[in-house]
């Protein structure tokens, strides 16, 4: 098939590659790209030669498979990027090495500064780059900076460590964590701005080419609109804008109101998705139906009281904004249905997708009926269970460990899912869609086996469906005309390759908006 638009016109680029995966059905031979946008397909290599020019850059890659670029669904580029600003503790390997980073920093700041670490870290495997995003250590100068004393009492969802004589040890979780951060000075936007050119093109690197930003605040949406402003954004990112727990329902409301936006706003390269709201922890934290198996006392807690969480995100969808909501345990899945139903029993029907669920890494066959019925988004990030599979085994013991994530469920249900990372770091994608294919983890094991996808499956919640849950699926996705030119090339076709080659599969080059962003040899060049 050649699809040619009415007028004629010159190609910027002419790709002939071995196969080109549209990912809604079809497999071409040859794509051409013109401005930002895919204009031609041609299931022949020579198909679309007649719209080559003097200014056609033509690539001949019969060795290469051509994939729509991966759209990630959740992912913390911003966090990311901050990351590579601080002190890299997630690069040490011994606590000696980590407070050895942490003293040396002190040592260079200006006295009285603050001295920030990276939040890609994990108390329990230093090692292993886990992050610790849900707590955090301050000094007793950080604590006195936010006026948290011994006396201060615990606020909702988050808890303030003691030692046993009652005196301060500095540990925060959950959103306290934000409450103390907050009277750390800011990283400079300009720095900022570097931080997220470097992390995004990593990123592209990877074979990325949009990222659903799980979690920012205006600040740093300042920092994305100079990014992006500046062209120094390699991939397209879609925010979603804190609304955190630490405020109350009023000044929660306050928040949303004053934001003068809503879900949309936006050009094809930084578009706003929506709001974001953490009900639950992780693997440590998460609230769940059944205590945890290494602490019978403990079932985790919920960050939201479902009622003031409902009158916030009525007042937030009536206003037009889209609200993703962290659950992580099936208690906080449980509650944030009676919550997102609520929402649309008084607000009246809602465009499939308004109301989305981050991660479900615990449901239960119910519920899951709940979310399909509801119309609720639900993004689904298998690498949680590659990268922290040996912790679940721990803390929520190997029965529900093997149940993290049954996209093979969901998708037997009808749910509208979308694949993503959540990892906090560049991330191969192929590593992702094999532990998708595989249910294999890092250092767990195959986990629920029974709950494995195909490739193509896999392929296509990592690109179509995170574009439904973006709703660009008209823009975005997939290898059609009218799209925007992103794709990645592979040296392997993933749908014929065996799955357990595709974990350290990665592009040879990347294009987003039809510009060369990862081409380490050149095979674009002019
Ligand atoms: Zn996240």
């Amino acid at each position: 098939m050649t699809r040619q638009p009415a007028e004629p016109l010159q190609l910027d680029y002419l790709i002939r590659a071995g196969a080109i995966h549209s990912m809604t059905g079809e497999t071409y031979r040859s794509v051409g790209l013109r401005g930002p946008e895919i204009v031609a397909v041609s299931a022949t290599p020579d198909g679309l030669d007649d719209l080559a020019g003097g200014g056609t850059v033509a690539v001949d890659a019969g060795d290469l498979t051509l994939l729509p670029s991966f759209a990630d669904s959740h992912e913390h580029l911003m966090e990311a990027s901050r990351n590579t600003l601080l002190v890299p503790v997630d690069r040490a390997t011994s606590v000696a090495e980590f407070t050895g980073m942490v003293a040396a920093a002190a040592r260079d700041a200006a006295p009285g500064a603050w001295v920030l670490t990276s939040m890609a870290w994990h108390e329990s495997n230093l090692a292993e780059n886990r992050r610790g995003g849900h707590f955090a250590i301050a000094s007793t100068a950080a604590l006195t900076a936010a006026g948290i004393g011994p006396g201060t009492p615990d606020p909702p969802g988050g808890k303030i460590g003691h030692l046993p004589g009652g005196s301060l040890d500095g540990t925060l979780e959950g959103g306290v964590v934000y409450r103390v951060a907050a009277f750390a000075p800011g990283s400079a936007r300009g720095q900022l701005v570097e931080g997220l050119a470097r992390s995004s093109a990593a990123y592209a690197a990877l074979g990325v080419g949009t990222i659903r930003e799980a979690m920012i605040n205006t600040d740093e949406l300042l920092a994305y609109q100079d990014a992006a402003e500046q062209h120094k954004l390699s991939v397209r990112v879609r925010p979603m804008i804190r609304v955190g727990n630490e405020l109350t329902g009023d000044q929660a409301i306050a928040l949303i109101d004053g934001l003068g936006a809503r879900s949309g706003f936006g050009d094809d390269w930084l578009r706003i998705w929506g709001l974001k709201f953490v009900m639950d922890g992780g693997v440590e934290g998460g609230a769940l139906e059944q205590p945890y198996a290494n602490d019978p006392a403990n079932s985790g807690h919920l960050n939201w009281d479902p009622a003031v969480m409902t009158r916030v995100c009525v007042d937030a969808v009536s206003r037009g904004w889209r609200i993703g909501t962290h659950a992580a345990g099936d208690r906080a899945v449980r509650v944030l249905l009676d919550v997102y139903e609520a929402v649309a029993g008084q607000v009246g029907p809602l465009p499939p997708g308004t109301l989305v669920i981050e991660h479900a890494l615990l449901s239960d066959p119910a519920q899951r009926g709940r979310a399909v019925e509801g119309g609720f988004g639900v993004t689904v990030q298998h690498c949680l269970l590659w990268n922290m599979g040996s912790e679940m085994v721990t803390t929520w013991g190997p029965e529900r460990t093997r149940q993290v994530n049954p996209v093979d469920e969901w998708l037997a249900l009808g749910a509208s899912l979308a694949a993503g990372t959540d990892i906090v770091r560049p991330f191969n994608p192929m590593t992702n869609v094999w532990g998708m294919a595989t249910r294999g983890t890092k250092a767990a094991g195959v986990q629920g086996q029974e709950h494995a996808i195909s490739v193509a499956t896999a392929l296509e919640l990592y690109t179509m469906g995170t574009a439904r849950l973006n709703g660009e699926a008209d823009r975005l996705g997939s290898i059609t005309p009218g799209k925007l030119a992103d794709l990645t090339a592979y040296p392997a076709d993933p749908l014929t390759a065996d799955p357990d080659d595709l974990a350290g599969l990665t592009p040879a080059f990347t294009i987003v908006g039809g510009q060369a962003m990862y081409d380490p040899d050149g095979l674009l060049a002019s």
